[in-house]
């Protein structure tokens, strides 16, 4: 049984025995706001990143059937 709980103020998991949110009890809801932002523009870049990866997967592939023509 995990130990943790989600805030349902910022949405981050932090330890059930703290009584506050150790990521948002000391921000204002305008930090908490940008806290969010920033979270979902991580999770953007990382599927960018991912799409990056599967262009070069796919450009790998086109160099090799150019090498065997
Ligand atoms: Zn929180």
């Amino acid at each position: 049984m995990r130990r943790s709980r989600k805030c349902s103020r910022c949405g981050l998991r932090f330890p059930r025995s703290h009584s506050r949110c150790d990521h948002c009890a000391d921000l204002t809801d305008a930090e908490v706001a940008a806290l969010k932002t920033r979270l979902q523009d991580d999770g953007t870049s990382y599927h960018t990143l991912g799409r990056y990866l599967y262009a070069a997967a796919v450009l790998c592939v086109l160099l090799i059937v150019l090498a065997l023509l």
